[in-house]
């Protein structure tokens, strides 16, 4: 049970000067969590002070991505220190759930309460940036992240596929309806590189570029930030905890992650 004091609910008020990113994408499954854990290490190893919370509540995979699955936030009188993971600090709504992760059967209310704790009673300190792993889709973690957080801007996530490049665009506009800025679409999975040098677009392709052409509008371009591959080594890293950013930061997956990072 997340307990603690009630006074620093400005922590990521108006007057913040933390830039917030909120991941989202339509459908589960094309890397979203993954490049979110190796986005915050890339920009916490450019020396940036960065914060993640996890609230993919169904799909809570952070702490594993980063080695620090079952670690626990510790409390000091009413605060709660998030755990620091290759100096990102993290908290997770897996940090919250019993080892069965039964509890994650909750409703919007139930949600909304726990991530605005999250925001308020997780001491952070001073963040330059923070990333939030939203769930899949345009549920309610969306609506309570636009009134929470309405400063927060949305990176959309989606595979080359056609299919999904259609819910990847669904998910921006919802953000966008909240009120909040699209700032651009990371392509994820797009094309494995063979061992003769060419590629083999598995997922096809083009599916970022459209959905970025789709949430554009006259005012407000909305960019591919980045293609990325697919990468055995991004799989295995995440996988063992270890980020590829790190371990093996000449990965072309890597490599991809880090020029997102440099946007940012
Ligand atoms: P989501 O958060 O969107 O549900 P995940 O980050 O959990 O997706 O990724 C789904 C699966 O795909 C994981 O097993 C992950 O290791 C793998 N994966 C993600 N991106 C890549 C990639 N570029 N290359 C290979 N595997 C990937």
């Amino acid at each position: 049970k997340l307990r603690g004091g009630r006074a620093r609910t400005q922590q990521f008020g108006p007057e913040s000067l933390t830039r917030i990113y909120a991941i989202t994408s339509g459908k589960g499954g094309v890397g979203k969590s993954t490049l979110t854990a190796n986005l915050g290490v890339a920009l916490a190893a450019r020396g940036l002070r960065v914060g993640i919370v996890d609230a993919d509540v169904f799909g809570f995979s952070i702490p594993g991505l980063l080695g620090i699955a079952g670690t626990k936030p510790t409390q000091v009188n009413d605060m709660i220190l998030p755990p620091v993971a290759h100096d990102v600090k993290v908290i997770s709504i897996g940090m919250f759930v019993d080892t069965t992760g039964t509890a994650v059967a909750w409703r919007g209310p139930m949600l909304h309460r726990t991530i605005s704790q999250f925001l308020t009673d997780v001491y952070f300190g001073d963040l330059d940036i923070l990333l939030l792993d939203l769930p899949p889709g345009t549920g309610d973690v969306a609506i309570s992240i636009g009134q929470l957080l309405p400063q927060a801007e949305v990176l959309v996530v989606t595979t080359p596929q056609p299919a999904a490049a259609d819910v990847a665009e669904r998910s921006g506009l919802v953000a966008r309806q909240t009120g909040q800025k699209v700032i651009g679409v990371i392509e994820n999975m797009a094309g494995l590189l063979q061992s003769d040098g060419t590629m083999l677009d598995i997922f096809g392709r083009g599916g970022g570029a459209d959905a970025a052409a789709r949430l554009s509008t006259p005012e407000e371009q909305v960019p591919l930030l980045a293609s990325i591959p697919l990468s055995i080594a991004l799989r295995e890293g995440g996988d063992v905890g270890a980020p590829i950013v790190l371990s093996s930061p000449l990965d072309p997956a890597a490599v991809a992650i880090a020029g997102v990072a440099a946007q940012l």
